[in-house]
């Protein structure tokens, strides 16, 4: 019949406790050694959130709209919510009045409990309007809350160098190499958007 914690009397698995293993203390102390020995070492965690990790340009926090002269860069294209798995990207699109043919984003709005951060919306961007940004702690108390407008979404292209800087490094660095290849055609891929 199976002892209790289903270690059967007599299984080759069930261990001999000796006298000592019995009283648990050197098991204790063998464990309270090893905690005393770390209490000098350097530690590895911070104290968060009084203190923050400084995180590079390649992290993916939340997605964010590239602001630039006051306004958008995002042309309402809608790839990024085509390519968004989650479907947490939604937009409607308007003309401009000055140019019609300039479409921008009447409304733009992200669902961040639905957002996995995976980086999608900012790979097809062909305007890279749309980037990952380094802030990943914010929370909601409400649903409603974790949808971000673009009251939320904008920040500054100058805000956002490193991440811009960093993907124009290193996003698409074999492009053009195994075909024949006119920088001027690539203008949906690798775009350097200072580039007269
Ligand atoms: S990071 Fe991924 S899940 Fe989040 S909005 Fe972009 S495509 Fe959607
Ligand atoms: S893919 Fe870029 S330009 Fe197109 S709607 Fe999304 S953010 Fe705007």
């Amino acid at each position: 019949m199976p002892a209790k914690h289903g270690i059967t009397k007599g299984s080759k698995k069930e261990r001999d406790l000796s006298f000592l293993d019995r009283l648990y203390f050197p098991g204790v102390f063998k464990g309270m050694a090893y905690s005393f020995g770390h209490i000098f070492r350097p530690n590895v965690t911070l104290e968060y959130p009084e203190k923050k990790v400084v995180l590079g340009p390649e992290f993916r926090g939340r997605p964010v709209l590239v602001e630039e002269n006051g306004k958008e860069r995002c042309v309402a294209c809608g790839l990024c919510a085509r390519a968004c798995p989650p479907l947490a990207i939604s937009m409607q699109a308007a003309e401009m009045s000055e140019d019609q043919k300039e479409r921008y984003p009447e409304r733009f709005e992200i669902d961040m409990l639905r957002c996995i951060y995976c980086g999608l919306c900012e790979e097809v961007c062909p305007e890279e309007a749309i980037v990952m940004s380094p802030e990943y702690d914010y929370n909601f108390k409400d649903r409603k809350d974790a949808i971000f407008g673009k009251e939320k979404l904008l920040i500054s292209k100058e805000q956002l160098a490193p991440r811009l800087n960093w993907l124009e490094a290193k996003r698409n660095k074999n492009f053009g190499e195994v075909f024949e290849f006119k920088k001027e055609n690539n203008v949906h891929t690798l775009r350097n958007r200072d580039e007269k």
